[in-house]
């Protein structure tokens, strides 16, 4: 499986880029994790958006989901213009029907996901999903294939009961919203050292800084995430595509 950074930014994309977006590549399918602001720009420098088969959303907060509205139009667009074969499938995080709805529109149908859901794809690959820590509701996802995962945690604080649903991963991206030592978790979040520390203590082999702040020098976080994860760690840049 392949994955590629889309956007990287939290709150508010910078000029040019996206918030939270990874496209993957697995068997047959092409599966957006998360569609933020700036998303669906991005995405067309890498795919035709009629090629993508499922988006998941993580949470409804908008860097995660300020994109699905006009992702909606593009399919209802593509499917009047006979561009796009089958109805794109949405993966919404719910626990309660009402916390969240999405207008039905053609080109699109929804499937509510929780953290007890489990999906085997017909190509061989499993997504399961199980809640972050956040002021929301919000799933995060392993998707495993081929003897291989690839874990995506969305928005969370530090919180040591999700490291069985990272364990041994080969990729971890997670959020790194603040510098070290700063107290993200007022705020429903992860600093670097924090997300260095879930990585070690999951023992998974690659982790990915995502989910940036709009200030200081961000090539720290990747220093500091590293003091406390002696595997390999990347700091996610538009573009950056990983095969696992
Ligand atoms: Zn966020
Ligand atoms: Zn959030």
């Amino acid at each position: 499986m392949k994955i590629r950074v889309i956007g990287r930014w939290g709150a508010y994309p910078k000029r040019g880029e996206a918030t939270a977006g990874f496209l993957l590549e697995i068997g047959n399918h092409k599966i957006l994790l998360d569609c933020g602001s700036g998303v669906l720009s991005a995405l067309q420098n890498f795919i035709e958006l009629n090629e993508l088969t499922t988006v998941f959303l993580s949470h409804n907060h908008f860097d995660h989901m300020a994109d699905l509205g006009c992702l909606q139009y593009a399919c209802l667009i593509d499917m009047d213009l006979k561009q796009r074969n089958n109805p794109l499938r949405l993966l919404i995080s719910k626990e309660n029907k009402e916390e969240w709805t999405i207008p039905a529109m053609k080109g699109t149908f929804e499937k509510g996901v929780n953290q007890s859901t489990i999906m085997t794809f017909e190509d061989g690959f499993t997504l399961t999903f199980f809640q972050t820590n956040h002021d929301v509701y919000c799933l995060g996802v392993r998707v495993a294939y081929e003897g291989k995962a690839l874990v995506y945690t969305a928005d969370t604080r530090y919180d040591e009961t999700l490291v069985p649903y990272l364990k041994d991963a080969d990729l971890l991206i997670t959020e790194a919203s603040f510098y070290a030592n700063f107290d993200a978790a007022q705020y429903g979040h992860m600093n670097s050292s924090e997300a260095g520390k879930l990585a070690s203590k999951a023992g998974v082999k690659k982790l990915l800084l995502t989910h940036l702040p709009h200030f200081g020098d961000i090539q720290l976080l990747r220093e500091e995430a590293a003091l406390m994860f002696k595997g390999e760690v990347v700091l996610a840049e538009c573009g950056l595509q990983v095969v696992i």
